[in-house]
This record gives structure tokens, C-alpha cells and sequence, in this order.
């Protein structure tokens, strides 16, 4: 892999002191972020550069960003990806009916290929909204890592687990095998967790058995907490208490934790969350469409909470859009709030990027353009009437830009979408083969 040179572009850094660079550049090198500052070129030749690097000199392509602006790659903090194949399917009705009558009887039908092909088209379209990791949790997980084998994207892969299913014993077998076969795979790209459900899926002794596989193989674990009214009311009614709270005395806690939606949670379901550095996935467009209601993200934040943003499945979206996410994740909590000020759009930024990236479990890893992190950066074209005057490169990122301006997406130091041309995805091909299985599974000829 050579190194490349990215060169005097606006880097809004996302580290700890907030730092955004005018006129900057990123050198990476081996995949990692190697140097961030300004004139970090030598002796130019041509297209290829000798750099001024400590240690031996290198040569790089260089990536002229003129009137673009760097961020760290979208983390999108809760999908399945496959769910594209189910774009449309079903729209507007309630969570329970929507499972039951429409999502879980395509899904019976679903093949092996169907689900490399769905996710194919979500990697294609998640690169071209900015998004550079995904966590995802479905069926057929194999072919889900070899579709983020092929796209260089970055995975956090979880087979679900439906603990009151029949064949729910071979499901968890079949996903310790997955943990152990891809975990770091894909020259690092993947990782994996273990996936209940829910608890209206997945009864406690369930969750138990499944905490105790995870801590044996060392990977985390990927759940529905508190996505409706309902999951909390037929909890109580079974359980006795909330499901944040069953799910902590069942011990799911003691491990690390990616907990999608949490939209509603009593004061002491937050004190746990807190206490215990679970990871939050927002996913504010699902949490509409469903109906579901509003997560209580400001106060989930005040609290020191790691909150994401996550788009949910294609079915419920209906597209994988992060900077659209995002927005609406600074706009939603306002009018609740009826308060401006509580989450402003540096918040929202930090919840699609750096915090997302810790609720994952890659914190330390990927999240912000700093040296030692991984190469995922993403070049936003700001030469367009939307993002002009530049007061504010945050501020437009959040309110104003579309994601039609990301130009340029690196992942792990691999260039796979160049100045809006998907490298490493024949579109064509997925959407031909999407159409045609997305038929079959609705019971079409
Ligand atoms: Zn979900």
C-alpha cells in the first residue's frame, strides 16, 4: 500500500481540543494516520512526492483537496445492512405489526446471497454518504464479511440471536464460529460481537449463556434496549422490572456493550448505562418512522453516556444516510427540548464520529484525524452554493451540507471512493441483482 498525501485542505480534526486546521495536511502511511499539519511535502515530481517523514523517505500519492474539508469517516452505529433488500417493502405501520406480518416472513425467504448482495448495495450507498464503519447485526453473517471484504469498509459484525426461536441453540453455535472465523479479518477491518436480539426475543437464561460465550471469546455484545413502550411494559409484566435492568442482573452488563435505540429509559436505566460505559445508538429517523418515540439523548449525554448515531435498517429509514442522521439528531432534540443550545452541532458531529466510533468499541482506533489512528477520513467538497461563506465548517457540515458533497472516502488508508467514482463496488451489477431478489423475496415473479 503506498502512502498518501492528502494536501491543504480544512481538517476538522475532531480531537480532544476541538482543532480544525486551515490550509492542513494528512500523511498516511502503512493505513495509519502518520502526520497531520502544515506543509508536509518535500520535492514534488509529478503526482508522486518525497516526503519529509521521520525514519527513511517515502514516496506518496498526492490528493490536491483544494476547497475541501477532512473529517473522520461516519461511524454508523447500528444497521442491518441486508435490510436494503426491504427498502420500501413495508412503510407506516406499527413496530410489532411491521415485524411480524411483513419483515420476519420476507426474512424466512432470504438467502445466503441475497444478504452479500443487500449489504452490497448498503456498503455502496453507506461509502457515499461518508460512512466508514458500520455495526450491523443479521443473518448469514459470512456473507455479510465478504461483502465488507470487498467494499473496504470497516465492520463490527454480530449474527442476531432470537433466544425464543426453535433453532436458537444452533444460531448461537453458528455465531460463535462466525466470532472466531472473522474476528479481525480483512486486514483488521472486521470485528465482531455476539448479537441478542432483544429481551422480548431473547429471555433472560438466554442472554446469560450468550454473555458467558462473549466473555470467553473476548468480543462484545449488540442489543435492542428499550425501543418501545411496549418492550417496556410487556418486561415489567414478565420480568418485573425494566429491560435495562433485567438485562443487568442477567450480567450483560459486565461486558462491553453497543445498546441501539434506548429510547425509553426511567432515570435508574441511565444511572445503569452510565455506570457500566454501555455504547448508545441513536437511530432518530427508525425511532419517527416507527414511531417509537424520542431517545432522551441530552440528558444520556449529560450523564457522561457514549451516545452514537445509527441509521437502523433500510426498511425503517428508508435510506443509510448519515449526514441527513446526523442533522436531524441536532434538530429533533431541540424542538422536545423546546431549547436551541442542547445540542448544538459540534455535539452531533462528535455523536457521528468520535462517539460513535467508542460505542463500537474502536475508541482508540478510528474516530478522529489525529497520528496513530487508522487512515478512515472522508473529503467534503465545499465549492458549492450550499457551504459558502465559510464561517462555520461545523456548523455546515451539520445544518447545511448534503452528502452528495463527499467526494473522496479513505478507509484503513485504501482510497474507495474517489472524487464520487466507488472504487471497489461494480454498482451496476448490485443494483441489477438487488431488483431482481428483492422480487422474489416480496413473493413477486
Ligand atoms: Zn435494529
Amino acid at each position: 500500500m503506498s502512502d498518501i498525501l492528502i494536501k491543504n485542505v480544512t481538517i476538522v480534526t475532531m480531537n480532544e481540543r476541538d482543532e480544525v486546521i486551515q490550509g492542513g495536511d494528512i500523511l498516511i502511511s502503512d493505513g495509519k494516520i502518520a502526520a497531520v499539519g502544515a506543509n508536509l511535502r518535500a520535492a514534488a515530481q509529478g503526482s508522486v512526492e518525497t516526503v519529509a517523514t521521520p525514519g527513511p523517505e517515502r514516496h506518496a500519492r498526492v490528493i490536491d483537496a483544494t476547497g475541501k474539508i477532512a473529517l473522520p469517516g461516519f461511524v454508523n452505529a447500528h444497521t442491518h445492512a441486508a435490510m436494503t433488500l426491504f427498502r420500501g417493502y413495508a412503510d407506516d405501520l406499527p413496530l410489532a405489526e411491521w415485524l411480524e406480518t411483513k419483515i420476519w416472513p420476507a426474512e424466512r425467504r432470504l438467502t445466503a446471497d441475497d444478504v452479500y448482495w443487500g449489504t452490497l448495495l448498503s456498503c455502496d450507498e453507506m461509502i457515499r454518504s461518508g460512512v466508514t464503519t458500520f455495526a450491523d447485526q443479521y443473518f448469514f453473517m459470512d456473507k455479510v464479511a465478504e461483502a465488507v471484504e470487498i467494499s473496504g469498509m470497516r465492520g463490527v459484525l454480530s449474527r442476531g440471536l432470537i433466544g425464543v426461536a426453535p433453532g436458537a441453540e444452533g444460531s448461537l453455535k453458528e455465531a460463535i464460529t462466525f466470532c472466531r472465523r472473522w474476528n479481525g479479518k480483512a486486514g483488521g477491518r472486521i470485528s465482531t460481537m455476539l448479537g441478542p436480539h432483544a429481551i422480548y426475543t431473547c429471555p433472560p437464561v438466554f442472554i446469560e449463556k450468550v454473555v458467558k460465550e462473549a466473555e470467553m471469546l473476548g468480543v462484545g455484545l449488540h442489543i435492542h434496549i428499550s425501543e418501545t413502550q411496549k418492550e417496556v411494559r410487556e418486561c415489567v409484566e414478565r420480568y418485573g422490572s425494566s429491560p435495562v435492568k433485567v438485562l443487568k442482573d442477567a450480567g450483560l452488563f459486565e461486558l462491553k456493550v453497543l445498546a441501539a435505540h434506548c429510547v425509553h429509559l426511567s432515570r435508574e436505566d441511565m444511572e445503569i448505562l452510565a455506570q457500566f460505559g454501555v455504547g448508545v445508538a441513536h437511530n432518530p429517523t427508525s425511532n419517527l418512522k416507527l414511531a417509537s418515540g424520542i431517545a432522551p439523548v441530552p440528558e444520556m449525554l449529560k450523564m457522561g453516556i457514549t451516545v452514537g448515531i445509527g441509521t437502523d435498517g433500510a426498511a425503517s429509514n428508508n435510506n443509510l444516510d448519515m449526514v441527513e442522521e446526523m442533522r436531524l439528531c441536532a434538530l429533533i432534540h431541540k424542538v422536545t427540548s423546546l431549547d436551541p443550545t442542547v445540542l448544538p452541532a459540534r455535539t452531533a458531529l462528535r455523536m457521528a464520529t468520535t462517539f460513535g466510533a467508542r460505542a463500537v468499541g474502536l475508541g482508540k482506533m478510528i474516530g478522529s484525524i489525529e497520528p496513530g489512528k487508522l487512515a478512515d477520513i472522508i473529503l467534503v467538497d465545499a465549492h458549492r452554493p450550499h457551504m459558502v461563506p465559510a464561517h462555520d465548517v461545523v456548523s455546515h457540515l451539520v445544518y447545511a451540507a448534503h452528502s452528495d458533497d463527499i467526494s473522496t472516502v479513505i478507509i484503513n488508508g485504501q482510497v474507495v471512493m474517489e472524487e464520487g467514482r466507488i472504487l471497489t463496488i461494480d454498482e451496476e451489477r448490485v443494483f441489477e441483482e438487488v431488483q431482481t431478489r428483492a422480487r422474489r423475496l416480496a413473493g413477486k415473479r
